[in-house]
């Protein structure tokens, strides 16, 4: 089963939010009396205008809280490098695994032989990890024989400024297959809620028109849109 990513919670009317802060810095009047004023028409030019010169500590006031379920702990692992957010993760020391849940790379999936042997695998670890708390081994002990691919879930709080630059990273076709899904599903979910604030956004090849990439994939993505429809492998 893919990622499961569902979008928790976040600060109330976003782009507002951001737009009425960028605006107090040149206002004589006070952030909450221009999060009412502020026309709608506005907030756009506002939004692009902060983009365009940088001037990115405004985005740090939103923030977004996801709930992400059956990635691979390979997946987390690269997330969690991610230093300026905060994550909850399943407990493998407190939760028992069990059921042998992991990710299979497509790769397998598609290979009859490799997806069998790949099964086979999994499922001897998994029972083996059984046995092993049959035995008395502690779970933190009896998960270590359990593979890379197992399942994780794990809650996500990032502000905007840093999901911009998440995006980057891991929406680029040079990201890792998984993190890519993940991160695609991610800008989904607050483009939702937050239209404005991530009107653009992604690798490089959307945002400035160049890949950054010292090897480039060699199959830039044209625009936002293109980058948003991307099927899951
Ligand atoms: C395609 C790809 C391949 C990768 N391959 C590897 C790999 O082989 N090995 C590996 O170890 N990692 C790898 N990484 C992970 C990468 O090195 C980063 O750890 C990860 O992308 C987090 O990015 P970050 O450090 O820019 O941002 P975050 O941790 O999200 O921080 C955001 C920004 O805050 C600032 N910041 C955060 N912490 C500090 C700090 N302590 N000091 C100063 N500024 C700070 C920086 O400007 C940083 O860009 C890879 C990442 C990608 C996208």
């Amino acid at each position: 089963m893919p990622c499961r990513v569902h979008l928790l919670a976040f600060t109330p009317q976003p782009d507002r939010t951001v737009a009425a802060a960028a605006r107090l810095c040149y206002s004589s009047v006070s952030a909450s009396e221009l999060l009412e004023e502020t026309k709608d028409q506005d907030i756009s030019k506002f939004i692009s205008g902060l983009r365009r010169s940088g001037h990115l500590s405004t985005f740090e006031h939103v923030s977004f809280t996801f709930s992400i379920d059956g990635i691979s702990r390979i997946c987390s692992h690269q997330l969690v490098r991610h230093r300026m957010a905060s994550y909850s993760q399943q407990s493998q020391r407190y939760v028992s695994m069990d059921n042998p849940e992991y990710v299979m790379p497509h790769s397998i999936a598609s290979n009859p032989n490799a997806k069998e042997d790949f099964n086979e695998y999994c499922n001897k670890a998994h029972e083996l990890y059984l046995d092993l708390i049959a035995q008395g081994i502690p779970k933190e002990d009896a998960r270590y024989v359990l593979p890379h691919g197992w399942q994780t879930r794990i809650t996500v709080t990032m502000n905007a400024r840093e999901l911009h630059h998440f995006f980057a990273l891991r929406t680029c076709r040079r990201a890792q297959w998984e993190i890519q899904e993940l991160a695609r599903s991610m800008l989904r979910e607050v483009r939702t809620v937050a239209p404005l604030i991530f009107a653009q956004t992604g690798p490089s090849c959307i945002t400035e028109g160049k890949c950054r990439e010292t090897h480039s994939c060699g199959n830039p993505f044209r625009n936002i849109e293109e980058l948003i429809n991307e099927k899951n492998v």
